[in-house]
Protein backbone atom coordinates (compact mmCIF):
# COMPACT_ATOMS: atom_id res chain seq x y z
CA UNK A 1 0.00 0.00 0.00
CA UNK A 2 1.58 2.95 -0.62
CA UNK A 3 0.06 6.80 -0.31
CA UNK A 4 -0.53 8.88 -3.43
CA UNK A 5 -0.07 12.78 -2.57
CA UNK A 6 0.65 13.79 -6.07
CA UNK A 7 0.25 12.61 -9.71
CA UNK A 8 1.85 13.30 -12.86
CA UNK A 9 -0.31 13.15 -15.69
CA UNK A 10 1.10 12.81 -19.33
CA UNK A 11 -1.60 14.28 -21.97
CA UNK A 12 -2.05 15.79 -25.11
CA UNK A 13 -1.16 19.09 -25.90
CA UNK A 14 -3.94 18.72 -28.24
CA UNK A 15 -7.64 18.15 -27.15
CA UNK A 16 -8.45 15.07 -29.97
CA UNK A 17 -11.05 14.58 -32.51
CA UNK A 18 -13.64 12.97 -30.62
CA UNK A 19 -15.26 14.79 -27.69
CA UNK A 20 -14.66 11.46 -25.80
CA UNK A 21 -10.61 12.44 -24.71
CA UNK A 22 -11.68 15.46 -23.50
CA UNK A 23 -14.23 13.77 -21.17
CA UNK A 24 -12.31 11.17 -19.97
CA UNK A 25 -9.34 13.92 -19.06
CA UNK A 26 -12.06 16.25 -16.96
CA UNK A 27 -13.47 13.14 -15.40
CA UNK A 28 -9.45 12.04 -14.56
CA UNK A 29 -8.91 16.16 -13.47
CA UNK A 30 -12.27 16.36 -11.46
CA UNK A 31 -11.46 12.74 -9.34
CA UNK A 32 -7.88 13.75 -8.58
CA UNK A 33 -8.65 16.83 -7.09
CA UNK A 34 -12.08 15.94 -5.23
CA UNK A 35 -9.71 13.16 -3.50
CA UNK A 36 -7.33 15.51 -2.23
CA UNK A 37 -4.49 14.18 -4.69
CA UNK A 38 -2.22 16.92 -6.57
CA UNK A 39 -1.94 16.84 -10.20
CA UNK A 40 1.60 17.37 -11.86
CA UNK A 41 1.59 18.07 -15.97
CA UNK A 42 3.25 20.27 -18.51
CA UNK A 43 1.65 23.66 -17.41
CA UNK A 44 0.13 24.23 -20.63
CA UNK A 45 -3.67 25.30 -20.58
CA UNK A 46 -3.73 23.77 -24.02
CA UNK A 47 -5.47 20.41 -25.27
CA UNK A 48 -6.01 17.78 -23.01
CA UNK A 49 -3.13 18.72 -20.05
CA UNK A 50 -5.17 22.13 -19.82
CA UNK A 51 -8.70 20.28 -19.47
CA UNK A 52 -6.64 17.90 -16.42
CA UNK A 53 -6.07 21.24 -14.59
CA UNK A 54 -8.86 22.80 -14.88
CA UNK A 55 -11.09 20.19 -13.86
CA UNK A 56 -8.36 19.37 -10.85
CA UNK A 57 -8.42 23.31 -9.90
CA UNK A 58 -12.70 23.28 -10.42
CA UNK A 59 -13.02 20.61 -8.29
CA UNK A 60 -11.14 22.21 -5.44
CA UNK A 61 -7.83 19.93 -6.04
CA UNK A 62 -3.91 21.29 -6.29
CA UNK A 63 -2.60 21.62 -10.14
CA UNK A 64 1.45 22.08 -10.69
CA UNK A 65 2.67 23.24 -13.57
CA UNK A 66 6.50 22.31 -14.80
CA UNK A 67 7.31 24.17 -18.39
CA UNK A 68 10.12 24.90 -19.99
CA UNK A 69 11.01 28.38 -20.58
CA UNK A 70 10.97 28.15 -24.60
CA UNK A 71 7.24 26.80 -24.13
CA UNK A 72 6.01 29.32 -21.82
CA UNK A 73 4.44 31.16 -25.08
CA UNK A 74 4.02 28.10 -27.62
CA UNK A 75 1.68 26.03 -24.53
CA UNK A 76 0.60 29.02 -23.51
CA UNK A 77 1.23 28.65 -19.60
CA UNK A 78 -1.73 27.67 -17.63
CA UNK A 79 -2.38 31.49 -15.22
CA UNK A 80 -4.56 30.15 -12.87
CA UNK A 81 -2.66 27.07 -11.36
CA UNK A 82 -2.16 26.42 -7.49
CA UNK A 83 2.18 26.66 -9.04
CA UNK A 84 3.95 27.01 -12.28
CA UNK A 85 7.80 26.05 -12.24
CA UNK A 86 9.26 27.72 -14.97
CA UNK A 87 12.28 25.03 -15.33
CA UNK A 88 15.45 25.70 -18.43
CA UNK A 89 14.57 22.92 -20.85
CA UNK A 90 12.83 19.69 -21.31
CA UNK A 91 15.28 17.24 -19.43
CA UNK A 92 14.64 19.30 -15.82
CA UNK A 93 10.83 19.61 -16.57
CA UNK A 94 10.90 15.88 -16.41
CA UNK A 95 13.02 15.32 -13.41
CA UNK A 96 11.31 18.05 -11.53
CA UNK A 97 7.53 16.54 -12.68
CA UNK A 98 9.10 12.78 -11.42
CA UNK A 99 10.67 14.32 -8.20
CA UNK A 100 6.77 15.89 -7.64
CA UNK A 101 5.03 12.99 -8.21
CA UNK A 102 4.12 9.65 -5.90
CA UNK A 103 2.80 8.01 -9.77
CA UNK A 104 2.37 8.60 -13.34
CA UNK A 105 -0.34 7.99 -15.43
CA UNK A 106 -0.60 8.67 -19.46
CA UNK A 107 -3.79 9.60 -21.08
CA UNK A 108 -4.21 9.78 -24.76
CA UNK A 109 -2.04 12.03 -26.23
CA UNK A 110 0.84 12.35 -29.54
CA UNK A 111 4.94 11.38 -29.17
CA UNK A 112 5.15 14.01 -26.39
CA UNK A 113 3.04 12.14 -24.49
CA UNK A 114 4.64 8.87 -25.39
CA UNK A 115 7.72 9.76 -24.76
CA UNK A 116 7.20 11.21 -21.38
CA UNK A 117 5.35 7.79 -20.38
CA UNK A 118 8.18 5.49 -21.31
CA UNK A 119 10.91 7.66 -19.43
CA UNK A 120 8.76 6.99 -16.41
CA UNK A 121 7.87 3.53 -17.04
CA UNK A 122 11.94 2.63 -18.11
CA UNK A 123 13.08 4.67 -15.31
CA UNK A 124 10.72 2.23 -13.42
CA UNK A 125 12.19 -0.87 -15.18
CA UNK A 126 15.81 0.41 -14.10
CA UNK A 127 14.97 1.29 -10.59
CA UNK A 128 15.61 4.88 -10.32
CA UNK A 129 12.38 5.36 -8.98
CA UNK A 130 9.84 3.05 -7.13
CA UNK A 131 6.90 4.81 -7.96
CA UNK A 132 3.37 3.21 -10.27
CA UNK A 133 2.96 3.62 -13.97
CA UNK A 134 -0.52 3.82 -15.62
CA UNK A 135 -2.19 3.63 -18.80
CA UNK A 136 -5.12 5.54 -18.79
CA UNK A 137 -7.62 3.61 -21.68
CA UNK A 138 -10.43 5.71 -23.24
CA UNK A 139 -11.98 4.12 -25.94
CA UNK A 140 -9.43 1.73 -26.46
CA UNK A 141 -6.67 4.12 -27.36
CA UNK A 142 -3.64 2.63 -26.06
CA UNK A 143 -4.60 -1.04 -27.08
CA UNK A 144 -2.01 -1.18 -30.09
CA UNK A 145 0.56 0.01 -27.99
CA UNK A 146 -0.66 -2.93 -25.37
CA UNK A 147 -0.47 -5.40 -28.22
CA UNK A 148 2.92 -3.62 -29.34
CA UNK A 149 4.69 -4.60 -25.56
CA UNK A 150 3.18 -8.30 -25.79
CA UNK A 151 4.81 -8.78 -28.50
CA UNK A 152 7.65 -7.14 -27.20
CA UNK A 153 7.38 -10.33 -24.21
CA UNK A 154 6.73 -12.74 -26.91
CA UNK A 155 10.32 -11.48 -28.67
CA UNK A 156 12.64 -11.54 -25.61
CA UNK A 157 12.81 -7.78 -25.13
CA UNK A 158 10.58 -7.16 -22.17
CA UNK A 159 10.57 -9.36 -19.13
CA UNK A 160 6.81 -10.45 -18.66
CA UNK A 161 7.01 -9.11 -14.94
CA UNK A 162 8.05 -5.54 -16.00
CA UNK A 163 4.69 -5.42 -18.49
CA UNK A 164 2.70 -6.38 -16.18
CA UNK A 165 4.35 -3.93 -13.57
CA UNK A 166 2.52 -1.59 -16.03
CA UNK A 167 -0.77 -0.54 -15.12
CA UNK A 168 -3.79 -0.33 -17.21
CA UNK A 169 -7.08 1.56 -16.27
CA UNK A 170 -10.14 3.10 -17.70
CA UNK A 171 -11.94 4.84 -14.66
CA UNK A 172 -10.75 7.59 -12.59
CA UNK A 173 -11.73 5.22 -9.19
CA UNK A 174 -9.64 2.23 -10.35
CA UNK A 175 -6.90 4.48 -11.49
CA UNK A 176 -5.91 5.83 -7.51
CA UNK A 177 -6.93 2.13 -6.53
CA UNK A 178 -4.38 0.81 -8.20
CA UNK A 179 -1.64 3.35 -7.55
CA UNK A 180 -2.31 2.26 -3.68
CA UNK A 181 -2.37 -0.94 -4.20
CA UNK A 182 0.50 -1.16 -6.58
CA UNK A 183 3.45 -3.09 -5.63
CA UNK A 184 7.35 -2.05 -7.37
CA UNK A 185 8.88 -5.04 -9.32
CA UNK A 186 12.49 -5.75 -8.91
CA UNK A 187 14.66 -3.70 -10.62
CA UNK A 188 16.09 -4.81 -14.47
CA UNK A 189 19.85 -5.51 -13.18
CA UNK A 190 19.37 -5.70 -9.40
CA UNK A 191 18.62 -9.65 -10.00
P1 LIG B 1 1.92 15.72 -27.27
O1 LIG B 1 1.43 14.44 -26.68
O2 LIG B 1 2.86 15.50 -28.42
O3 LIG B 1 0.81 16.68 -27.59
O4 LIG B 1 2.81 16.41 -26.14
C1 LIG B 1 2.33 16.44 -24.84
C2 LIG B 1 3.32 17.03 -23.91
O5 LIG B 1 4.59 16.38 -24.07
C3 LIG B 1 3.55 18.51 -24.12
O6 LIG B 1 3.60 19.13 -22.85
C4 LIG B 1 4.91 18.56 -24.76
O7 LIG B 1 5.63 19.71 -24.39
C5 LIG B 1 5.60 17.35 -24.20
N1 LIG B 1 6.64 16.88 -25.08
C6 LIG B 1 6.73 16.96 -26.42
N2 LIG B 1 7.86 16.41 -26.88
C7 LIG B 1 8.55 15.99 -25.80
C8 LIG B 1 9.81 15.36 -25.59
N3 LIG B 1 10.63 15.03 -26.58
N4 LIG B 1 10.17 15.08 -24.33
C9 LIG B 1 9.35 15.38 -23.32
N5 LIG B 1 8.17 15.96 -23.43
C10 LIG B 1 7.76 16.28 -24.66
Amino acid sequence: MSTIGRVAVYTGSSPGTSPIYREAATQVGRFLGASGVGVVYGGGHVGLMGTVADAALTAGGEAIGVIPQALVNAELAHPGLTALEVVPDMHVRKMRMSDLADAFVALPGGPGTLEEFFEAWTWLQLGFHRKPVALYDVDGFWQPLLRMLDGMVEAGFLQADFRASLLVVDTPETLLTAFREWEPPTPKFAR
